[in-house]
């Protein structure tokens, strides 16, 4: 029964590596049932000091570039190097769509029959900001089970590649070997939080296509002010579907992660990440609380109009509002 939750036994059982538990423990904390958040913050405590013991992998790409395949591949080679993987996703169309761009069940099948493997679709019908606090809390669930891989997958369109990037250690993004003068769209933004680029379907008779696109990217990446003078990011030709490039793939990381756990500042990204995850669900929190004070609603109404008539500036009236609120809250 989802209802019956033991927290003693849940984290015992977690930490014992019970992929059943682990599951349980991420339904636990989706749930938006007010008791069940009081147990997942006590389950969360409780685990939190075995957490962060993993490499996080943040992965992004289209629909149709290959994620699936590309994980179920490189997620069995990191098996046969005796690693354990949790792969998790983030589906920005969750909220309109159930999940559908990610959440097919049948993707990755050999993946999720392995015991060494934990596989779980995005939790669903929430904005991006829910999606990506519970993605970060069921990172934690998954190291304390002793998933000391952790891949975030997540789709090529909108904001979502932006916050996973601010989830993860290292982040990959894949592409197509389409040579052409437009860079398949990829936004300036996401290219500069890639840490490797993936040109996939990189097959043998792809080969050619997929080295000029190589060059292009090349040539992309080179006119960003490179701000990481210890790293200079890769673009890796791969063919997931013939299990071709993948060592390359796992080398780099294997590369990355030593540079920058000598330099520190490995660690120090996760602290920032952390910190600014923190601050985040302030100020969500702090913008419910607006929207749920029903005086403050209606003062934020007349301000709005007062913008719109010119009446004030949008600064000013922004202003009006936070003193409105401080004064409801001195009030109550
Ligand atoms: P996703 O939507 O990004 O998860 O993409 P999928 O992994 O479902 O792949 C989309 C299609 O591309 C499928 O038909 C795959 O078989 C195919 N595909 C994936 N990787 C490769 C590859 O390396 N080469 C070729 N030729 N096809 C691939």
């Amino acid at each position: 029964m989802a209802d019956n939750y033991d927290v003693d036994e849940l984290s015992a059982l977690l930490i014992a590596g019970k992929r059943r538990a682990l599951a349980k423990a991420i339904t636990l904390i989706e749930s938006k049932k007010p008791e069940h958040k009081k147990l997942a913050k006590r389950l969360l405590e409780r685990i939190l000091p075995r957490s962060g013991n993993s490499i996080r992998i943040g992965i992004s790409g289209v629909p149709g570039v290959g994620k699936s395949t590309f994980i179920e591949a490189f997620g069995l080679y990191l098996i046969e190097k005796g690693h354990r993987v949790a792969v998790l996703a983030v589906d920005p169309s969750s909220q309109i769509t159930g999940g559908s761009l990610l959440g097919d069940k049948t993707r990755m099948e050999e993946l999720s029959r392995r015991n060494e493997a934990f596989i779980r679709p995005s939790p669903s019908g929430d904005s991006l900001g829910g999606v990506a606090r519970r993605t970060r809390e069921a990172i934690f669930l998954c190291e304390a089970a002793g998933y000391d891989i952790i891949i975030v997958e997540t789709v090529g369109v909108g904001q979502s590649e932006i916050s996973v990037s601010s989830m993860v250690d290292f982040f990959l993004l894949m592409q197509l070997p389409n040579a052409g003068d437009e860079l398949q769209g990829i936004k300036r933004g996401v290219m500069e939080v890639a840490d490797a680029i993936v040109i996939n379907k990189a097959d043998e008779e792809n080969l050619q296509r997929a080295q000029l696109a190589k060059k292009q990217i090349e040539n992309a990446l080179s006119i960003f002010l490179n701000v990481d003078k210890s790293w200079k990011v890769p673009v890796i030709l791969v063919s997931a579907r013939y299990k071709k490039g993948i060592d390359e793939v796992y080398e780099t990381i294997s590369k990355y992660v030593k540079i920058k756990k000598k330099s520190g500042e490995f660690y120090k990204k996760r602290q920032q990440q952390s910190i600014q995850w923190m601050w985040s669900v302030v100020v969500e929190g702090l913008k419910e609380m607006l929207n749920e004070n029903e005086q403050v609603r209606r003062f934020a109404k007349e301000m709005e109009s007062a913008v719109i008539n010119k009446l004030t500036t949008p600064s000013f009236a922004a202003e009006n509002i936070l003193s409105e609120f401080k004064n409801s809250v001195c009030r109550g």
